[in-house]
C-alpha cells in the first residue's frame, strides 16, 4: 500500500476556498488567515487526499508518497 510521506499546502497559492477542508476535514483546516493548513496526516487516506489535491482550484496541495 502506498503510504503518504508528506502533505504540503503552498500558502501563496491557496485562495481559502475551503474545498480541501470540506473533502478531508480530518486533514485540512483553514487557519485564521483563511489559508489551508495540514492539521493531521495520520488519518489521511491517500484517495481522499488525492481528491482534495485534484479539487484544489489553484493546485496548492502537494502530496509526497513513499
Ligand atoms: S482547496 Fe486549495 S485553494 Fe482551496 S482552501 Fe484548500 S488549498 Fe486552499
Amino acid at each position: 500500500m502506498t503510504k503518504i510521506k508528506k502533505i504540503e499546502v503552498d500558502k501563496n497559492k491557496c485562495i481559502g476556498c475551503g474545498t480541501c477542508a470540506a473533502l478531508a476535514p480530518e486533514v485540512f483546516e483553514l487557519d485564521k488567515n483563511n489559508k489551508s493548513t495540514v492539521k493531521n496526516t495520520s488519518n489521511a487516506k491517500l484517495e481522499t487526499i488525492k481528491l482534495a489535491a485534484d479539487s484544489c482550484p489553484t493546485k496548492a496541495i502537494k502530496i509526497e508518497t513513499e
